[in-house]
């Protein structure tokens, strides 16, 4: 029987090889312009909720379309209506960057486009994943113990992480039975501890009445005597104490729980300890910082994103385990079509709910190497350093305050207005939006004890002095106008 030839290449569809490398050449043009530019462009695009969709057809095209044609329309409707994440100005959230060697990592991560859901759908990007994490682990100065491997987000991780304390509950067989008839669960963190671990507790059936959100002390650390507490209450409740989640550089303000206490309470509790280093945990990179995360080595497991302060374009979440094989037996599952005759490998679908991985470690491996670990650490200690200097300034002027300690690359701060705290808020979210419409820098905020406060996080490979000096100079101006009267 004859078959009918595939569609000419004119009519489109996949690229010849001619096509794709003219694509592949143009598309390295426009990362390589973008990259340069990025900085004159406003951080935010000016466009509104609906304005991309309406100039979007509502139906996909019946005629294949050039490459060229559909580059164009990235350059016409896309770019212009994005939030350049890797813009110098970009301060808000965590600021993170896509870094040269990851962009290349996570091109050829498409066209290799490898699903290591087991060892021998992906030997290298099992054994790559493998190394890597442990190269991180060596990095940030863990000891030997722990196995590592990479999820998309610190969500994820946090997760996973919780399923496998779930799966060593005494009495319980959530696995196979659920959790009903067995005893309500309840998970530890800080009220500063981040909303991940409240999507954990709610997606693994725990139920947000069973997360303990604790209060904190003057500097947002968790107090390890109403942890102590708050298990004993459970306890005689009747409620079943599961994990602690500690945090190494909370979201609003970076600060660092009491591993070291929170860890001996976890060892004579029994309880499974995870700490959330999400975004600090790369710091400890830097020898002078480590020591902040001291007692993180008695944790059962760790999550640092590399996609936060490491460089490596999103998303990248290492998970590190001392017992891989409770994360194993919480979520092994092998159905005929994918058995595999290799023994003693690791299988990567074994450590999650989702089958299909990603090749991850690519991107990762490629940072790590064109950076080098000294590379890293200096550009993690600049982006400390610019936080501090800037943390001094502040404290320097009687128009603002500090409105926490800044041990990272984080500033908290609030602008002093009179008129009582409600007034005070108001100012501060005027100042924000102001400082942000201007174009060159974006700014977050957060609540503190209930008030308004903004956060300038400094992260990006190209954020510099200039950049946080202009930034500071636009909260300035903003500030001067709405003192001025009858601004407000
Ligand atoms: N943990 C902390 C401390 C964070 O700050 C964040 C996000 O900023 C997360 C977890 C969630 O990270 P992801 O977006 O990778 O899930």
């Amino acid at each position: 029987m004859k078959s009918s030839p595939p569609p000419a290449a004119e009519a489109g569809g996949d690229l010849d090889e001619a096509r794709l490398r003219a694509a592949l050449r143009r598309s390295a043009e426009l990362i390589a312009d973008y990259l340069r530019d990025v900085g004159e462009l406003p951080v935010m695009p000016a466009v509104a909720p609906g304005e991309i969709a309406a100039r979007l057809p509502a139906e996909a095209p019946r005629r294949a379309e050039s490459m060229d044609v559909i580059l164009d329309d990235f350059e016409r409707l896309i770019l212009p209506a994005v939030t350049h994440w890797n813009h110098p100005g970009f301060l808000a959230y965590f600021a993170i960057s896509g870094s040269g060697p990851g962009i290349v990592g996570e091109a050829l991560t498409a066209a290799l486009n490898v699903n290591a859901m087991l060892w021998r759908t992906g030997p290298a990007a099992t054994e790559l994943e493998e190394r890597v994490c442990d190269w991180l682990r060596r990095m940030v100065g863990l000891p030997e113990g722990f196995a590592g491997h990479i999820n998309d987000t610190a969500s994820m991780s946090t997760l996973v992480a919780l399923a496998a304390a779930r799966h060593g509950v005494p009495g319980l067989d959530a696995r196979q039975r659920g959790l009903a008839g067995g005893p309500p669960l309840a998970v530890y963190c800080s009220e500063e501890a981040h909303s991940s671990v409240d999507k954990a507790v709610l997606t693994l059936g725990i139920g947000l009445d069973g997360l303990r959100r604790l209060p904190v002390d003057e500097a947002f650390r968790l107090r390890p005597e109403a942890l102590e507490r708050a298990v004993t209450a459970d306890r005689r409740e009747g409620r079943q104490p599961m994990a602690v989640v500690a945090t190494a550089g909370t979201t609003s303000t970076t600060s660092v729980d009491p591993l070291e206490a929170v860890a001996a309470i976890c060892r004579r509790e029994g309880l499974w300890l995870h700490v959330d280093a999400a975004y600090a945990g790369p710091a400890a990179v830097c020898d002078e910082l480590r020591p902040r995360f001291a007692g993180w080595e008695r944790a059962d497991s760790i999550v640092l994103n590399p996609h936060k302060w490491l460089f490596t374009p999103l998303d990248c979440s290492v998970l590190l385990l001392r017992r891989p094989e409770r994360l194993k037996r919480a979520f092994s599952l092998v159905p005929d079509y994918l058995e595999s005759p290799e023994v003693g490998v690791t299988n990567l679908m074994d450590f999650g709910p989702q089958l299909g991985r990603r090749f991850r470690a690519l991107k990762l491996w490629m940072v790590i190497r064109a950076f080098g670990v000294d590379g890293l650490a200096a550009r993690i200690r600049l982006h400390c350093e610019m936080a501090r200097e800037l943390a001094s300034r502040i404290e320097a002027d009687p128009r603002f305050e500090l409105s926490a300690p800044a041990p990272f690359s984080l500033v908290c701060f609030r602008l002093r207005a009179a008129g009582g705290p409600e007034a005070e808020d108001r100012a501060n979210q005027e100042l924000l939006e102001r400082v942000n419409s201007a174009g060159p820098v974006l700014l977050s905020h957060t609540r503190l004890r209930g008030r308004y406060v903004l956060r300038l996080a400094i992260g990006n490979l190209r954020t510099t002095r200039a950049t946080v000096a202009r930034a500071w100079e636009l909260v300035e101006a903003a500030a001067a106008d709405l003192e001025a009267p009858g601004a407000r």
